[in-house]
């Protein structure tokens, strides 16, 4: 992670302001190309973060590294988490090609074996197996900065920063190497490109960071990560439309509900109590007292009601035997499946 908070810096030879209140935070993993014209403070940029030079205001995070605190003994940890690429190339004119690679890991005192490893990959990265012997000379400007890239990679490290590296390269070298970037960026790398060649960024889409007198004039998310920014939202404001609207609902619903429920209750009197007397045996030779007595027996009978209650609370036990019956088979066949489990093992 790359973090700039409200960052100054002014070169004190000729007190040019390079870098004026620059804040921005660059993720693991992305890719950004800073744009801006000559003189912008785009090199500068990139010099803070390599630790070239000191901000005099803000705070500068790389990594786990705090700049604007850092260790003079440091600073080469610092350097190792970055791989650089420059416009010019800078490879050593008599070492071959496998030689300029391998020389980062060499100064660092990497073992020969791991050297051997590592720059046959990087360099079959960057499609230049073929020329590990030749010389720097013996190349196109294209293939020199592929080398060029293929030393900032052999170290492996989390971030590659480039500064105008297609700048000395035709359009179609210089779409080349930036495809080589994207390439190295899906492999995990973090890369920030400044470039000035708009053409060249427009082909890519990436985050365009521009700086214009050592201020960011604007930071553009790549189209990608707009979208997926814009699916977040709208993920976001789907959870929340519903909040406001459960809460009328659910008012009407209880309502029929509790409407259906007293007139069932209202009713079952109704019908309870003419069926008591229909089934009152009535003997036409009673008395008026005896029948008064006759009709009072019902209401004193406990026994009508009871057969409706006792069926509802004998469900349960019911169901929940059946339950414990599954339950039990359950067990049974899972003890079996632990016999098979512990044979197949065996
Ligand atoms: P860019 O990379 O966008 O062309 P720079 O970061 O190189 O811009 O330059 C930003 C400003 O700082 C310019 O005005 C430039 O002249 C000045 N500048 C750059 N490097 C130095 C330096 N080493 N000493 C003094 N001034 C510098």
């Amino acid at each position: 992670m790359i973090e700039f908070n409200d960052v100054s810096m002014k070169y004190k030879t000729n007190d040019v302001l390079a870098l004026d209140h620059v804040s921005v935070r660059i993720d693991d993993g992305e890719f950004v190309f800073v744009v801006g014209a000559s003189g912008a403070g785009k090199s500068s940029f990139l010099n803070v973060i390599m630790g070239q030079e000191r901000v005099d205001s803000g705070t500068v995070i790389v990594g786990p590294y705090n700049l604007t605190k850092i260790k003079k003994k440091e600073l080469p940890y610092l350097r190792r988490m970055l791989g650089i690429v420059f416009q010019d190339f800078r490879l050593i004119p008599k070492m071959t090609v496998y030689d300029n690679v391998a020389f980062a890991l060499r100064v660092i005192g990497v073992g020969e074996r791991i050297i051997r490893k590592r720059v046959r990959y990087v360099l079959r990265l960057v499609d230049l197996s073929a020329k590990a012997k030749c010389l720097p000379n013996q190349l196109s400007t294209g293939e020199r900065q592929r080398v060029a890239i293929a030393r900032a990679l052999v170290n492996n490290p989390g971030v590659i920063i480039a500064d105008e590296p297609t700048g000395n390269l035709d359009p179609v070298l210089s779409g080349e190497i930036m495809s080589l970037f994207d390439k190295i960026n899906s492999l995990g790398a973090t890369v920030v490109v400044v470039t000035h060649d708009l053409e060249l960024v427009h082909q890519f889409d990436h985050r365009i960071v521009t700086i214009e007198n050592g201020k960011i004039i604007s930071d553009v998310p790549s189209h990608a990560a707009y979208a997926k920014l814009q699916a977040q939202n709208e993920e976001i404001a789907r959870q929340l439309e519903p909040v406001p609207e459960p809460q009328p609902i659910p008012t009407p619903a209880p309502e029929p509900a509790q409407e259906e429920a007293p007139a069932e209750e209202a009713s079952e009197p109704e019908e309870t109590e003419p069926r008591r007397i229909e089934q009152m045996p009535v003997d036409p030779s009673l008395s008026a007292d005896e029948l008064v007595a006759a009709f009072s027996e019902p209401q004193t009978e406990p026994d009508a009601p009871e057969p409706e209650v006792t069926p509802e609370p004998a469900a349960e036990p019911t169901e929940m035997f059946i339950v414990e019956e599954e339950t039990v088979e359950l067990l049974d066949a899972k003890d079996e499946g632990t016999e098979v489990d512990s044979d197949g093992e065996e």
